[in-house]
């Protein structure tokens, strides 16, 4: 049996991960709560690794938000994300763990690089200003990984996540990503009858989408590789404006009423699509379309609404 620490377990990716990892054979799954082990306490962490020596580690761990939630609190999400990854991966290599994947972001490119967006254009121009303390964070976690495989010979594999949505996200109208928030707010209005919703924004930036059960699926395929592929992207490599996704979330949601465009907020990028041609090449794919991934979730999102009022 392999000792499998996934950090982060009860958000968006780390529930999808657990799920995953649930289904594998000889796993044996390692969860704490953040009452029981606070990742941003260096001593705790290293107690912790010391103590339970696991032999693999997912960190899912991070301060995460949308656009308003990174520009409202952005000394939390380059601190918190710094102290999280520092302790963990320095925690890791202590302790002698046999592998590790750390979880970066698609906001780690450059604000105007190609579409799709290779490996490649790392660290190749200047950040979107949105999300640069966040996108800093994730760049030196990357950079460690890097420089503990080099200097200490650890097994430290870097994955590049698109936008991701399913189960267990934040559905919060203001802290949170663009998907789960327009289907909280559809929701709201279908059940209140009201005659327009508001999408921030002008509708026009493209963005993709990943459910977190598909993301979940290449991370274990990522760590089961005989050898480390580098830096690897992971998405659909299939994008669409957010007017496009707004049109979906209505027929979902079945909102009836019209759309109106707020201006006044920040579009962020114009564009964000990962090339996702070298994490095909390794044999991995995605298998929800995006509409099903979206049914999958407001189901989800609605159950746990009824459950919540019970
Ligand atoms: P980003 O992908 O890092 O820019 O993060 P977001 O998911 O927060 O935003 C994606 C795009 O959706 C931006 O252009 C937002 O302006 C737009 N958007 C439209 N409505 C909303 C909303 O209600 N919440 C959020 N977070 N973004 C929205």
């Amino acid at each position: 049996m392999k000792r499998v620490f996934v950090a982060g377990h009860r958000g968006l990716v780390g529930s999808a991960l657990v799920r995953r990892l649930s289904r594998e054979p000889g796993v044996e799954l390692l969860t704490l709560t953040r009452e029981r082990l606070d990742l941003t306490e260096q001593a705790a962490v290293r107690d912790f690794f010391e103590r339970e020596r696991p032999d693999q580690v997912y960190l899912a761990a991070a301060k995460v938000g949308g656009i308003h939630a990174n520009a409202t609190y952005p000394a939390e999400f380059i601190q918190d994300n710094l102290d999280i990854q520092n302790h963990v991966i320095q925690g890791a290599s202590r302790s002698g763990v046999e592998r590790l994947l750390f979880l970066g972001s698609s906001c780690i490119y450059p604000r105007l690089s190609p579409q799709p967006i290779p490996e490649s254009a790392l660290l190749t121009g200047p950040l979107e200003p949105t999300n640069q303390p966040y996108a800093l964070a994730k760049i030196a976690g990357l950079e460690l990984c890097r420089s503990y495989n080099r200097q200490y010979g650890t097994d430290f594999r870097c994955v590049m996540p698109t936008n991701l949505f399913g189960p267990h996200d934040n559905f919060d109208l203001d802290t949170s990503h663009v998907l789960p928030a327009l289907m909280h707010r559809f929701h709201q209005a279908t059940r209140q009858n009201a005659p327009t919703v508001t999408v921030w924004g002008s509708g026009a930036p493209r963005r993709e989408f990943l459910h977190s059960d598909d993301l979940a699926d290449a991370c274990v395929h990522v760590m089961n590789l005989p050898e480390d592929p580098g830096l690897l992207n992971i998405g659909t490599g299939q994008d669409l404006t957010i007017a496009e996704l707004a049109e979906m979330m209505c027929e979902v949601v079945g909102y009836q009423g019209d759309l109106r465009f707020d201006r006044s907020r920040p579009d962020g990028p114009p564009q964000k699509l990962l090339d996702v041609s070298r994490i095909s090449a390794t044999g991995w794919r995605p298998r929800r379309s995006l509409r099903e991934g979206i049914e999958q979730t407001y189901q989800w999102f609605r159950d746990t609404e009824l459950a919540g009022r019970s």
